[in-house]
């Protein structure tokens, strides 16, 4: 069989087995596509049957949380966790609570995070999990009962060597904080089974920080290669959660000017730049909505979702010379990167968990803008998170400064592995192909390693 109906065999009996879940084919897809060049280069892959395992998750848990809410009504949600591969390390990866979640969307998010892990060169496999939970609109009280309803499940599953589990979209520091104080009451137990937390009860400095650092990195690694630098660049940036605010922090002290963010109701453009001091207010402390920014800052312009053009997201119509989807996946399609592309973008970094659709991605690489995809560009995240793993088993505390010197030459070397595979495979510079290439040959080359498991 030749290799391309190898993967188109994968394909089809990945979308007849599990119906339904369009991110994850998408995810699928994307990953199988740039396999080629090493599926012919090692028969052992297809012999081994690597892709019909790896597309498999080892475990899939879903569960019901039921929590009461402040006016006494009980409420129910569904809550997942998809173990999916583990043949290099404990499972690893975030927990988003989003009313988009779905078991696609969670199976989506660990089919990426197998092969983040893998490029991050630590000991982490691949996990991803959630709750179709809103947190908009709810109160403290109402988090925190849902985030103990949902360890009381959970509990049973993670542990240090097992699976830890972080924060995503909808789950920062007051989330880790409610289910680790579950997790030790119904234990007893005082351990690293979480990573995000608190910096006084067993958390790293600059984990906050480190997903949004670390694609600012990234993307200065790209633009290095070129004999170019984000100094004095323009950068749009979409999204105001953790990712976003300290990408915009990094993109400062790097000398660009970040001059867009958003959220789900709409997006700011500020052509002086982003004030930092207003958006974390706004958005870490207030938990408010992101036009309340135009009321400190009158100059700078508020445009609804609604008011978008048909079919495009305003962030990426505002000129600038790097983009860095920093908010949800497929928030970036065809129109938007033709947008960029008539404006100039050289570069695309996504901060992101796959924010570029298939078609926009097609684009770019066809047009020459480059593209430092997710997996790569914002794996500073889970590569921080396994530090604060590391420092919580030898009960070390390393400081901020030694922290983000470890993030930073594990973004250098991240890049430069998918840089240097790109070009093993007779494609410089294609990092999409490089990241996803030399993730795989790491965990595959384990899992035949294990055997048949
Ligand atoms: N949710 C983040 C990601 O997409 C972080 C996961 C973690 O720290 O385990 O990689």
């Amino acid at each position: 069989m030749s290799v391309q109906s190898y993967i188109d065999k994968v394909m089809k009996s990945t979308m007849q087995s599990t119906p339904g879940q369009t991110e994850f084919y998408q995810a699928v897809e994307e990953v199988l596509g740039t396999l080629e060049p090493i599926l012919l280069a090692e028969p052992k892959y297809d012999n081994y049957n690597i892709l019909e395992r790896i597309v498999i998750p080892e475990r899939q848990i879903l569960f019901r949380v039921v929590w009461m809410d402040d006016a006494g009504k009980i409420q129910t949600n569904i809550g997942y966790r998809v173990q999916f591969n583990s043949a290099i390390g404990p499972y690893k990866g975030g927990l988003r609570f989003h009313p988009s979640v779905n078991l696609g969307i969670i199976k989506f998010l660990g089919f990426e995070q197998i092969f983040k892990n893998s490029l991050t060169g630590l000991s982490i496999g691949g996990g991803k999990g959630g709750s179709n939970f809103d947190p908009k609109g709810k109160s403290d009280g109402e988090i925190m009962r849902f985030c103990q309803s949902f360890m009381i499940e959970l509990s049973k599953h993670i542990g240090e060597t097992r699976d830890v589990p972080a924060g995503d979209i909808g789950v920062g520091g007051r989330e880790i904080g409610y289910m680790f104080g579950e997790y030790k009451r119904l234990t007893g137990n005082f351990e690293g089974i979480l990573t995000g937390k608190g910096v006084n009860w067993g958390g790293s400095l600059t984990r906050t920080e480190a997903t949004g650092f670390g694609s600012v990195y990234f993307a200065e690694n790209v633009l290095n290669k070129q004999d170019d630098s984000l100094k004095g660049k323009i950068a749009t940036v979409s999204g105001s959660g953790n990712v976003a605010i300290y990408t915009i922090q990094k993109l400062y002290d790097m000398g660009a000017t970040p001059v867009t963010c958003s959220d789900s109701r709409g997006m700011i453009y500020d052509k002086n730049g982003i004030d930092l001091d207003s958006l974390k207010l706004i958005k870490e402390i207030n938990r408010q909505s992101i036009d309340e920014y135009c009321l400190i800052h009158k100059h700078a312009t508020y445009l609804p979702v609604h008011s978008y053009p048909e079919g495009t997201n305003a962030v990426w119509a505002v000129p600038c010379d790097v983009a860095f989807p920093s908010a949800t996946q497929n928030e970036l399609n065809l129109e938007d990167i033709k947008n960029l592309h008539k404006n100039g973008c050289k570069l695309v970094c996504e901060g992101a968990n796959m924010p570029s659709t298939p078609e926009a991605i097609d684009y770019m690489q066809a047009n020459g803008i480059m593209y430092a995809p997710g997996k790569a560009a914002n794996a500073g995240g889970v590569a921080t998170s396994q530090l604060e793993m590391s420092q919580n088993a030898s009960m070390q505390k390393w400081t901020f400064a030694e922290v983000d010197d470890k993030l930073r030459s594990i973004m250098k070397s991240i890049f430069d592995l998918s840089y240097d595979t790109s070009k093993e495979f007779e494609d410089e510079g294609n990092l999409m192909k490089g990241a996803n290439i030399a993730g795989f040959r790491k965990v595959a080359d384990s899992m035949i390693d294990q055997g048949a498991v």
